[in-house]
């Protein structure tokens, strides 16, 4: 790894060239979704789990450290939970961890290797929690150069590991959005319209889910671009509706044992809506917290697939709605196409 690829250095040459160029280069990263193990064709993910966290560390962008965790410690910890998973059935997990929370692409592509699980990871900043998992630098220097950094590592890969992204993972508080905020997704937008790379909000609130779409609207980024991440926390639900009728994607990601009958309503109503079409589903399962003794509680990332959908089948979702949410969406989500 780390080696660009003839095609890469020619999609990179391409993209040098201008608009018409960087479209078709855009395009042609549809044919492949980028693991942490090396490229797979779209239709080898599977039942994909499209937002879940293999480790977090939430000491802050000033404090955070590789040092801070023995990878060793957390491989042996969360991949008995992975196996599980891999065993029924699932094919794909998004690491939704970015940069200075603890994302390790190495150990990720360790943790593939093992359980057999395709695990895909990210480019971007988490801009919420008023700008603590933001690294200093990020405050002066432009949108420009935040989406020549993160396409860079779309292009290179990560460094120094050459494992590239395959989604663009930001993060902002409740709107309207701060200047600070308000430039990550404009560095989002900017990084898509390079890469092809669907860009996952954390989300405070309807308000900030559509002042984000407004920006990237100035960029000429479709909604079908963006992923609402925690649109389970939004209680007024017209906003979902609205979001979805523009082309987002509406992630109910917090699914757990506490909360089925709420998801069951969530994922019942934009069916009645008639927008099942643009929903994702997860459950945001941390699997080691660093800082804590052997990482803390990990509830594991099978109940999704054991109890969850068995449930949500007898509310009245059937099978082809629940493969649509399971496996088709995430798809399509992932490689923006229709
Ligand atoms: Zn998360």
């Amino acid at each position: 790894m780390g080696l660009m690829k003839r095609r890469d250095l020619f999609k990179a040459a391409a993209m040098a060239l201008g608009s018409i160029w960087e479209i078709r280069a855009a395009a042609d990263t549809n044919h492949q979704i980028h693991t942490a193990l090396g490229p797979v064709p779209p239709a080898d993910l599977g039942r994909t789990l499209i937002h879940e966290h293999v480790l977090v560390d939430l000491v802050g962008a000033d404090r955070i450290a590789p040092r801070r965790y023995d990878g060793g410690e957390v491989l042996s910890v969360v991949l008995p939970y992975l196996k599980q998973l891999r065993s029924q059935g699932c094919g794909t997990f998004v690491d939704c961890t970015p940069a200075y929370q603890g994302r390790d692409p190495d150990l990720l592509a360790r943790l593939s290797q093992s359980s057999g699980l395709h695990i895909l990871t990210n480019t971007g900043f988490y801009g919420a929690a008023g700008g603590k998992y933001i690294p200093e630098f990020a405050f002066s220097v432009t949108a420009e150069d935040l989406a020549a950094r993160w396409t860079g590592e779309f292009q290179a890969g990560i460094p120094p590991t050459g494992i590239r992204p395959a989604l663009i993972k930001v993060g902002v508080d409740a709107g309207p959005l701060s200047k600070i905020n308000s430039k990550l997704v404009s560095a989002a937008a900017l990084t898509h319209l390079r890469t092809g790379l669907v860009i996952a909000s954390h989300t405070g609130d309807g308000l900030a889910a559509m002042a984000q779409l407004d920006v990237l609207k100035s960029h000429g980024v479709s909604p079908a671009a963006f992923i609402w991440v925690h649109a389970q926390d939004e209680k007024d639900r017209s906003f979902h509706r609205k979001a979805a009728e523009a082309g987002a994607w509406i992630e109910f990601d917090g699914i757990s044992s506490e909360t089925v009958d709420e998801n069951i309503g969530l994922i019942r109503e934009t069916k009645r809506a008639g927008y099942l079409r643009r929903v994702l589903i997860s459950q945001d399962a941390v699997g080691f917290h660093v800082g804590e003794e052997r990482g803390g509680y990990c509830p594991g990332y099978t109940f999704m697939f054991s109890d969850f959908l068995p449930q949500l089948r007898k509310s009245g979702i059937d099978e082809t709605e629940t493969r649509m949410l399971t496996v088709e969406n995430p798809r399509r989500a992932l490689t923006q196409s229709n």
